[in-house]
């Protein structure tokens, strides 16, 4: 397949090579000027999306990506399919869809769950939204650059499943990152607490996958000094997504409202550029009524 991959970041440079070695010619653009291996480099979106069988965007936020799709619908070849693959606000993805749909495009809004390993490795999930023939186009897509692809619903029913998901992760996280810090103070050690959590009705992919107590569990940014991973700055985003999505749809998330001050405190407090399991060691070192 001819494909064109706009925003070749810390995801999409990955992603997009991927589809390169497995055999699919791919052009890419980065207004930063990236340059990825075995991608041919194209001096706009509009040529990058210029007469591809599929798009693929993978973008900052939603402001970004409905600029981008301003610019590049026009020039979409009749039957292609536009994926988007950046977390935006799920308003922003149907503005893209219907701007896709507006000029004949098949379209899909695919954010994806996995993070930098997942993108390098190919084994992102896909969560994905829009019409079944859109869906379908993009599957062969999906299956190279991941493992597992859901297909959600209509337009934005993707980006509503991501903000969803990531806010039960964002609360969870601080959920066990308060026990670990409890459990300090009680003097209990952290081994013997996950032992007990991992495997009792506390159990969760924030303890059992991904525990954020250094040394503890299976290997997870925190036996690497907290390095991301997924930064905490990227956690705040989803979790600000899912609180202007509860916003325009008037839904009760008090603790995801919880979790994004939590967290919007933490990277204000040297957080950024950590990874959002970190929120251990910041909470451990506060006491009773300062959270
Ligand atoms: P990034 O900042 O590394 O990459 C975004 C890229 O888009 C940058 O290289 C930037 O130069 C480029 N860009 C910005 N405006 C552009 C434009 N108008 N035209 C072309 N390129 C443009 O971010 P990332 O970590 O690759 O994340 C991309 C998306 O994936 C975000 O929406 C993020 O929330 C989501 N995401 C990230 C992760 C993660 O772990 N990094 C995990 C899941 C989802």
């Amino acid at each position: 397949m001819e494909i064109g991959f706009i925003g070749l970041g810390n995801m999409g440079a990955p992603m997009a090579q991927n589809l390169s070695k497995a055999g699919h010619r791919v052009a890419g653009f980065d207004v930063a000027g990236v340059t990825v291996e075995g991608v041919e480099t194209v001096g706009s979106a509009g040529e990058a999306a210029g007469g591809r069988d599929a798009v693929i965007t993978m973008l900052p936020n939603g402001a970004i990506l409905r600029s981008v799709f301003e610019e590049i619908v026009r020039n979409g070849k009749k039957g292609a399919v536009f994926i988007d693959c950046s977390t935006v606000d799920v308003e922003s993805a149907r503005a893209a869809h219907e701007l896709a749909e507006k000029t004949g495009l098949l379209s899909v809004d695919a954010p994806v769950s996995g993070g930098i390993g997942g993108a390098a490795g190919g084994t992102l999930t896909f969560m994905a939204g829009g019409s079944q023939e859109s869906f379908d186009a993009a599957s062969p897509l999906f299956d190279i650059m991941g493992q597992k692809a859901v297909h959600c619903g209509g337009p934005g029913a993707g980006q509503a499943a991501k903000i969803c998901n990531n806010m039960i992760l964002g609360i969870s996280m601080i959920g066990v990152c308060e026990a670990f810090a409890l459990g300090d103070k009680l003097e209990l050690d952290r081994q013997k607490l996950f032992d007990v959590v991992s495997t009792s009705s506390g159990s969760c992919w924030s303890v059992n996958t991904y525990c954020p107590a250094p040394g503890v569990g299976p290997s997870s940014p925190a036996d690497n000094e907290y390095k991301p991973g997924f930064a905490a700055e990227l956690m705040l985003k989803d979790l600000l997504l899912s609180q202007q999505a509860a916003g325009a749809v008037d839904a009760a998330t008090p603790l995801g409202a919880l979790a994004s001050a939590l967290y919007q405190s933490f990277v204000n407090d040297g957080g950024k550029g950590r990874d959002f399991s970190a929120m251990l060691p910041h909470l451990a070192e506060k006491g009773h009524g300062s959270g």
